[in-house]
């Protein structure tokens, strides 16, 4: 009986299966459990690649979200798991699965703009009919220099804890756009669900600025830095302030609306991320809080925290 299990539970179970056949990965690889893995090539060096889909009825609805904006998001939604690991795509491989009649071209449309801004390039994929539209990208890119690929297992005690914007639009879009059509939708809101934009320079100049770990935030705020949290074994003293929260956005959103694609990062020496952001004209990261050397114990605005981030279930 395996109803019930939720994607978390399965994935590890995956893992388990996959590394049963050659052991886990080696010589700095990295593999499942982190937002994108590590792989080295033989005789080509390492590279760093995810992948991520996007179906329509749970990820987007065609109401709310033109094909353009659907391609959109999937592409960025992929790179953002390289830009949790401070990494960079220059490559992406997109397969969708639509029903007779889909304006595909549409979506791709979409996918070239994302690519664009992302600086990567489509190089291949595949289509299929389908009974609702699945749209999947695979992107990857080369490690990078200066320092290695952000993890979220990199954490310690006493690291500060920030996040590279606030959070919450996404979801306050999504419930206003969905709405009665009563409610004016302010463009900021709207945007963030039918358009996000991965944070790859943040993740790039994080890493290159002494952080020790990163995750995007695509399940919810407290979810993804339970993650963070788990695979670093270290405890959170979160404190979510108003400046953290998006205009617009309530505090449920904020903190388990998800699909925000902003990274929350650790760092001993926030000081120094916050000049480096600074040099590079990016946005001031906000404070979220401490990691604790009291792994388990998590705790937001003093209260024990209660994950209640989105998950899948099967
Ligand atoms: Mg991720």
């Amino acid at each position: 009986m395996t109803a019930g299990r939720d994607e978390f539970e399965l994935i590890e179970a995956l893992r388990t299966r996959f590394e049963a056949v050659d052991g886990p990965p080696r010589g700095g690889d990295l593999g499942i459990g982190d937002d994108s893995a590590v792989v080295t090539l033989p005789g080509a060096g390492q590279v760093v690649l995810a992948t991520d889909l996007v179906v329509e009825g749970v990820h987007f609805d065609l109401g709310t979200s033109s094909p353009e904006d659907v391609g959109w998001k999937a592409l960025m939604v992929t790179v953002s798991d390289l830009g949790a690991m401070g990494c960079a795509p220059s490559h992406a491989l997109l397969s969708v699965a639509a029903p007779a009649g889909f304006p595909i071209e549409r979506l791709g449309d979409g996918v070239a703009e994302a690519a664009a801004a992302a600086g990567c390039t489509v190089v291949g994929g595949d289509l299929s009919s389908g009974p609702v539209l699945v749209v999947s990208v695979t992107a990857v890119g080369p490690t990078p220099t200066g320092a290695p690929p952000l993890r979220r297992s990199g954490a310690r005690p006493g690291d500060h804890l920030l996040v590279t914007g606030p959070l919450g639009s996404s979801a306050a879009g999504l419930r206003l756009l969905a709405g009665d059509g009563t409610a004016p939708v302010p463009a900021a809101l709207a945007a963030a669900h039918r358009r996000p934009v991965a944070r790859l320079r943040e993740g790039w100049v994080a890493r290159l600025a002494g952080a020790t770990a990163a995750i995007d935030v695509s399940d919810g705020l407290t979810a993804d830095v339970a993650h963070l949290a788990t695979a670093s074994a270290v405890g959170l003293d979160l404190v979510v302030g108003e400046g953290v929260m998006a205009v617009g956005a309530t505090r449920d959103e904020a903190l388990s609306g998800g699909e925000d694609y902003e990274l929350v990062l650790a760092t001993p020496d926030p000081d120094r991320l916050r000049e480096a952001f600074s040099a590079q004209a990016l946005r001031a990261p906000l404070d979220l809080g401490r990691c604790t050397d009291r792994p388990g114990v998590w705790l937001l605005d003093g209260e024990p925290l209660t994950d209640s981030g989105w998950r899948h279930r099967f």
